[in-house]
């Protein structure tokens, strides 16, 4: 017998992405899979001193039950790193969540009943898609390119089918690496004021960009659009830049929504871990941000490059993409030139074949997919299995 699982488990499936997976741990794979940081960046006597500073100075709050909303040290260090950002926020206008997709869940089980419609970028997050689903949402897909959403489309959709809230990665969007131009980001705006529709900015990737800064995130960009500031939720995560396995996210909302998904958290895990809190607050007290933001930079902008210069030489016109200005995909398009395959999926059967590994871009759309797509991360490998893995994805295709 069956156990008698909840209806919602139907709207779901485990990822396609989780099977490719495991062949990963195959010998010789090159992997351009996963969406990790790489772990050799991980600035390990920053964290470790920071630990420490937790235990010795104040381990009365760092092993201790703590507070739902957050660890006030650390929530004031999150107000100062996002004012760094141009965006004013007290302490108290922000919540700690284990990592940003906790407040993705929160957000989910704060605003969506079953059957209700949310908009997001087609392609968009993937866990995204899934943990929306799992709460029942209708998810609506709005078409991008390489400058983010199309918002002429995105009013079209929003007149036509009034979501309960729009969910956007506008900075180096995962997977699409692409970047919302400002003049989208201010028609952002527009629309959220137009339609009074919460707008979510999942933004985990906006510091790691490798040049030019991109546009101020949607959020800071509230202060100059009358009303909208109350309609922008926006999630930050330490896990790209700092650690993923610290588990330390944040999200930036109207109060009635902070309180409403505090009292959800309470139920959930109570609060974030206080001894990762009292850590990354320690890390940022140490003014250690800054030097860690430009190394991460300027590694994986040379990877990108790399990448980029690479599939060009390798792959011709066989494919097209856009080169990403910071965070950690490309996001490409098989054309079929020259006869070639446009299945992203028996393409990746095939680089398996090769020894090296990428997902197809199928599951990040919520709509109708475009199987020709692949999303490639260069984050994880140095420049020189880079060119060897782009190499071997020319011999496969
Ligand atoms: N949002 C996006 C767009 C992501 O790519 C990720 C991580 N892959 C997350 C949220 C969740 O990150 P974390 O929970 O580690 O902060």
């Amino acid at each position: 017998m069956p156990l008698p699982f909840a209806d919602r488990l139907n709207n779901v499936e485990t990822s396609a992405i989780r099977e490719l997976f495991k062949l990963l741990g195959k010998p010789g794979i090159i992997s351009f899979a996963g969406g990790f940081p790489d772990s050799a960046m991980f600035d390990v006597e920053g964290i470790k001193e920071a630990a420490n500073k937790a235990l010795t100075e104040e381990a009365g709050g760092a092993l201790q039950y703590g507070a739902t909303e957050g660890y006030n040290p650390l929530r004031e260090q999150l107000a100062a790193f996002m004012g760094s950002k141009g965006v004013t926020v007290a302490p108290d206008g922000l919540i700690v969540t284990t990592g940003s997709q906790q407040a993705l869940d929160l957000l989910g089980k704060t605003m969506i009943d079953p059957g209700d419609k949310v908009i997001v970028e087609g392609p968009t997050f993937l866990a995204t898609i899934q943990c929306f689903r799992l709460y029942g949402a209708d998810l609506v897909s709005a078409p991008i390119d390489a400058n983010g959403v199309d918002t002429d489309e995105l009013e079209k959709l929003m007149a036509e089918h009034k979501p309960k809230f729009v969910y956007l990665i506008p900075t180096f969007g995962n997977p699409s690496g692409a970047m919302l131009s400002l003049e989208r980001r201010k028609k952002v705006l527009a629309l959220a004021v137009k339609y009074n529709t919460l707008v979510v900015e999942d933004d985990p990737y906006g510091d790691l960009y490798f040049n030019e800064a991109p546009p101020p995130s949607i959020l800071s960009l509230s202060k100059d659009v009358p009303g909208s500031r109350e309609l922008i939720a926006h999630c930050g995560s330490m896990s790209k830049v700092l650690s993923p396995g610290l588990r330390v996210g944040w999200m930036i909302a109207p109060a009635e929504l902070l309180a409403k998904a505090t009292m959800c958290k309470q139920f959930s895990d109570a609060h974030t871990s206080t001894f990762a809190q009292a850590t990354a607050a320690q890390y940022l007290k140490a003014g250690r941000m800054p030097a860690t933001l430009a190394k991460v930079r300027k590694a994986y902008g040379e990877r990108a490059l790399a990448m980029g210069a690479a599939l060009k030489r390798e792959l011709g016109d066989a494919i097209e993409f856009t080169q990403p200005q910071g965070g950690l995909f490309f996001w490409a398009r098989l054309t079929g030139a020259g006869g070639k395959t446009k299945d992203a999926g028996e393409f990746a059967k095939r680089a398996i074949n090769q020894g090296v590994a990428f997902v197809p871009g199928a599951p990040f759309f919520a709509g109708e997919p475009d199987v020709s797509t692949f999303r490639l991360s260069f984050a994880t490998a140095d420049v020189g299995k880079i060119e060897e893995g782009v190499a071997r994805l020319g011999k496969a295709l």
